[in-house]
């Protein structure tokens, strides 16, 4: 049989199929087909070898900043994000009702990996660095934003609000309130930026829902999961058995090295890690999702654990696993090839501080509807 593609000799880790060996992949059509011990690469039109490489699903950022030219922290898409082994990014919140049919046409149709979006309930998304999206409250519409959602159902996985007092000032609990109503009118979850809340953790965790995402979960800015005492907050245990899934977000501000070890000590690691990659942290710390697995790799993840933390688990919190996430044949050929670089690194988190690591994974190529994109060195 003619393939497109076959990835040869590489170790595949596809946590959705609980599969971490040596494998074959083909890909025909833009989708996978088989996974092998040995798939022959005689008739192939091209080929990828993966001897000493890790073939993992194609990795999904759950948290970045896309709407270049518009949100004022966004950056492009595909450099940063298919040119570092990701094939999935869901922008968080950089547009509104007011804003996302540009985004959509402008971005989301022009972009190769595949782009899928939080949208803010602030209706003009995040325009500006110094005026606050939700400053005025008048700005948090339901009904323009449950019909946006409803119109662009196949782009929009839920709704987003941050509730920083310097983005809300005192309208955090109401904001989210409305975050809330019109997540429940799309069935959708809604997405909450902590850090720097006024209201306390424990009455905004209370009102999340099962299948409603923490994002910024390690963030050293108070109020944290962390206490005073560096114990863990029980709502945000809670908040877990509940359902409400803790991702990283690792931003220019809101990932603390700290708050992440004393969390995980207390059993308390994250559900899927995603970046925040932005204009403002790009250079570092964040540089791209790799990196920030990195970090979770040093702090004592196991690889695989990883990988599914960045394929599976991501895919499946915004209903999409099938669609993506996974190597299982007949799905989309997305796909990243990693290498795990055995040295020493330095990692830096948000606050500056910084851990002397000793291995990193790198993005090698990345496969995107079965075409390739060649990994750019950061
Ligand atoms: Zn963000």
């Amino acid at each position: 049989m003619a393939y497109d593609l076959v990835i040869k000799n590489g170790t595949v880790i596809d946590p959705s199929q609980r599969l971490h060996e040596k494998r074959d992949i083909a890909v025909s059509g833009g989708k996978i087909v088989s996974v092998e011990p040995s798939i022959s690469d005689n008739n192939a039109r091209d080929v990828i070898e993966a001897e000493g490489l890790l073939v993992t699903p194609g990795l999904v950022d759950l948290h970045v900043h896309v709407w270049w030219g518009v949100a004022h922290l966004a950056i492009e898409a595909d450099p940063h994000s298919l040119a570092r082994g990701a094939t999935t990014v869901v922008d968080a919140g950089s547009s509104g009702a007011n804003t996302f049919a540009g985004f959509k046409r402008y971005v989301i149709d022009h972009t190769h990996a595949r782009t899928l979006a939080f949208l803010h309930i602030s209706g003009m998304g995040q325009l500006d660095r110094d005026i606050g999206e939700l400053e005025d409250i008048r700005w948090a519409r339901v009904e323009p934003a449950v019909e946006t959602a409803r119109h662009f159902a196949d782009s929009i996985v839920g709704i987003k609000v941050r509730l920083s007092e310097a983005i809300v000032g005192a309208n955090d609990v109401v904001a989210l309130g409305r975050a809330i109503e019109a997540a429940n009118h799309i069935k959708k979850p809604v997405m909450i930026h902590i850090g720097g809340t006024r209201h306390p953790l424990e009455e905004i965790f209370g009102k999340l829902r099962p299948g409603d995402i923490v994002t910024h979960s390690f963030t050293a800015r108070p109020p944290g999961i962390i206490t005073d005492s560096g114990k863990l907050l029980p709502a945000a245990l809670e908040a877990r058995k509940r359902g409400v899934i803790f991702d990283v977000g690792h931003g220019a501000g809101s990932f603390g090295f700290k708050v992440a070890e004393q969390a995980m000590e207390q059993g308390f690691a994250p559900a899927t890690i995603s970046s925040d990659i932005h204009v403002y942290n790009l250079r570092g710390p964040v540089f791209d999702l790799v990196t920030t697995l990195s970090k979770f790799l040093h702090l004592g993840i196991p690889l695989d654990d990883v990988i599914a933390l960045a394929t599976l688990h991501p895919a499946r919190a915004i209903g999409r696993l099938g669609e993506f996430g996974t190597l299982k044949p007949g799905s989309v050929a997305d796909i990243s090839v990693l290498k795990l670089q055995e040295g020493p690194v330095t990692f830096v988190d948000a606050q500056g501080d910084r851990r002397e690591g000793k291995r990193r994974l790198l993005p090698v190529v990345t496969v995107r509807a079965g075409h390739r994109h060649f990994a750019i060195q950061a």
